[in-house]
């Protein structure tokens, strides 16, 4: 049994299947396998690192200490074990990223008359199946999420049999060892993700559609970097919502549109849908953009409710949903900087980072992408803070510069006298202005010629 993003034991098809065919094989015994792979843990920064590696070990010991790590690249690995230890299949879920699958299928060539068996993904309804009558994928979401809801999913699969024969042929390379950091990670893990899951769906799932944009209390599952992991399923999660429960449904279906259109379309997660707006915008390029580049990855554009979300983002590993869209709006429309600098910083920090939903929430916010927010609506970064984190307790959070001022006076330090009293930098750029040379370039984009 491969593990890839799918980190548990409970609600895997992929790992029934491997019990199931060790014991028809005879032997019964599985080994549980993860690969550290260069090409995907040398990107990760190092709040993903160390997430993984913290979720690997509670894998490692709801196995029994048998999981076996790894490192290199899983076409020369996999095909080595095998042929050491006479494996006669290798299970996985299958991946449906551009990456995930070109892998898989170097990896199933390699591995010659070794089947590579996939059953299941980390998807309710995996992609590709959602499409219409015509056969033909949809581009916007509210469609997708009907035919969606409509197409149902199955129900949790069984947990393992009790006394299933884990087997960790050799010590392997082992868990890799991480810096330590000094930030505080959630915990990470299967029993991590019930946890929090139980708490969420008790306390906070009846008030979810009410708070889900407050950045300033716990009011969002905080499910997404176990979603990603796979230390749970969305279908363990849908099973148990009731049917007033659709706000928070329709959340997990936008993991599920963007997993569906980057399988479709891989290159997405790097090039715009709309083919003509990287070319039409005027974007800031050379030392002007590195230098804004940094000051918004290190918060310090002077505006309080895009520097606390980036600063959020370094020390947690995590950004609200609300803020992300903010501070992704100001990089693409203030800053003028192409939304892929934006997704690659998300994706070295996030320990939820997922190709398909940051490209895709990027391209949404930049408004190039499928079912994209117009481009011409242009987040204002002081009017969204004062809105969505009315007593400034959000920005305080993350910028003790501003923690002398009061209230929403937080988000505005330029109105007070001390405003600037303890080091707060002054605003890189006029939103006002910045925000006409956005909507001029979007003028252009529209009257020149469809793609
Ligand atoms: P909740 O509000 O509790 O939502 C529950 C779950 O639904 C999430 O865990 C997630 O799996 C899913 N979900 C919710 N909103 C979205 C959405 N807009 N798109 C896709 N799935 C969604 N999400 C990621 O999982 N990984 C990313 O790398 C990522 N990058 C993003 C980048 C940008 C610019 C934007 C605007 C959004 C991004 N999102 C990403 C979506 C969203 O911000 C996170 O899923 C959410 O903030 C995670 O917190 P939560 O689990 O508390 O969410």
């Amino acid at each position: 049994m491969w593990f890839r993003r799918d980190l548990r034991l409970l609600d895997n098809p992929a790992l029934l299947e491997a019990i199931d065919a060790a014991k028809t094989a005879g032997d019964e015994r599985v080994i549980p396998l993860f690969v550290i792979d260069p090409h995907l843990w040398d990107r990760a920064g190092a709040p993903r690192r160390a997430y993984l590696a913290e979720s690997l070990r509670s894998l490692d010991a709801s196995l029994g200490g048998q999981l076996l790590v790894l490192h290199g690249d899983p076409a020369v690995v996999l095909p080595a074990l095998c042929s050491e230890v006479a494996c006669t299949s290798v299970h996985v879920a299958a991946d449906f990223g551009g990456y995930g699958s070109a892998r898989d299928t170097s990896v199933e060539a390699a591995l010659g008359d070794i089947p590579l068996v996939r059953t299941g993904s980390p998807y309710a309804v995996a992609p590709f199946r959602v499409v219409k009558g015509d056969g033909t994928a949809y581009r916007v979401y509210t469609p997708f999420w009907k035919v969606w809801e409509r197409h149902g999913w199955r129900e949790p699969a069984a947990a393992p049999a009790n006394g299933t024969k884990y087997w960790k042929p050799t010590a392997g390379d082992g868990i890799p060892a991480v810096a330590d950091l000094n930030i505080a990670l959630p915990p990470a893990g299967e029993e991590a993700a019930w946890q929090r899951w139980e708490l969420f769906r008790s306390a906070r799932l009846s008030t979810y559609e009410e708070l889900r944009n407050r950045p300033d209390v716990d009011g969002t599952s905080a499910m997404g970097h176990h979603l990603k992991w796979g230390e749970i399923h969305p279908r363990s999660m849908l099973a148990e919502l009731g049917p007033d429960d659709v706000t928070f449904r329709k959340e997990l279906c936008w993991r599920e549109f963007y997993a569906d259109v980057m399988a479709r379309k891989p290159n997405s997660m790097n090039t715009s849908l709309d083919h003509r707006y990287d070319a039409v915008m005027r974007w800031t390029t050379g030392d002007e953009a590195d230098e804004l580049l940094l000051a918004w990855q290190e918060g310090r554009t002077g505006y309080p409710f895009v520097d606390a979300g980036m600063r959020q983002l370094r020390q947690t590993g995590w950004m609200h949903n609300r803020v992300r869209m903010v501070v992704a709006s100001f990089l693409v429309k203030d800053l003028h900087l192409q939304w892929q600098f934006g997704a690659q910083t998300f994706m070295k920090w996030l320990i939820d980072a997922d190709t398909a939903s940051n490209s895709h929430g990027w391209q949404w916010t930049a408004g190039c992408g499928t079912d994209a927010s117009p481009f011409y609506r242009v987040f204002n970064p002081i009017g969204q803070g004062i809105k969505f984190d009315p007593d400034g307790e959000y920005v305080r959070t993350y910028i003790p510069e501003l923690r002398h001022l009061s209230g929403s006076a937080a988000h505005e330090p330029w109105e007070h006298s001390s405003g600037y009293a303890h080091g707060y930098p002054e605003r890189i750029v006029d939103h006002k202005a910045e925000r006409e040379a956005a909507l001029a370039d979007y003028a252009a984009l529209k009257s020149g010629p469809k793609v």
